[in-house]
């Protein structure tokens, strides 16, 4: 039936494609990207689900839109303004506008995620060196942030 999409197991979807994270860059490691419900099917959200891979870590970024995650499947840490949580399955975490955030699975184990944005949403801003200065202030970021 059109529109329906069966799931294939082991967090892969028929016909998705796993991609990248992102095209290029040296500030993520071990992240793939699966677009769930894409822009083009005329919603004003995307869906993507996000999988990171042991000791890996999505970009340290900040921008306009907002996330809506659901952790789906591993253990891991995010980071937010006010500081690092442990996550698990079918937790929630809503990223603000404007707020640092960084996802990382835990070493021994992935950590998978449903994001929702906005379709037309504004670029990623990367950390300056002074704004690294500012969020190490913060022991807990310090520890934990990658770049
Ligand atoms: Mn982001």
């Amino acid at each position: 039936m059109a529109g329906h999409v069966r799931y294939a197991g082991g967090f892969r979807w028929r016909g998705v494609d796993v991609r990248a994270y992102k095209p290029e860059g040296t500030h993520f490691r071990d992240v793939t990207r699966q677009v769930l419900f894409a822009s083009d099917s005329g919603g004003r959200s995307e869906l993507r689900y996000f999988e990171v891979a042991p000791g890996g870590h999505t970009t340290l970024e900040r921008h306009q839109h907002v996330h809506q995650v659901l952790i789906l499947r591993g253990r891991g840490s995010a980071l937010l303004a006010d500081g690092v949580a442990e996550v698990a399955p079918f937790d929630l975490v809503a990223v603000p506008p404007r707020t640092w955030h960084q996802f990382r699975a835990a070493d021994d184990e992935a950590l998978g995620f449903l994001c929702l944005v906005d379709a037309e949403r504004d670029r990623p801003e990367r950390p300056s060196e002074a704004d690294l200065a500012e969020l190490r202030r913060d022991p807990a970021a310090a520890a934990f942030l990658r770049v």
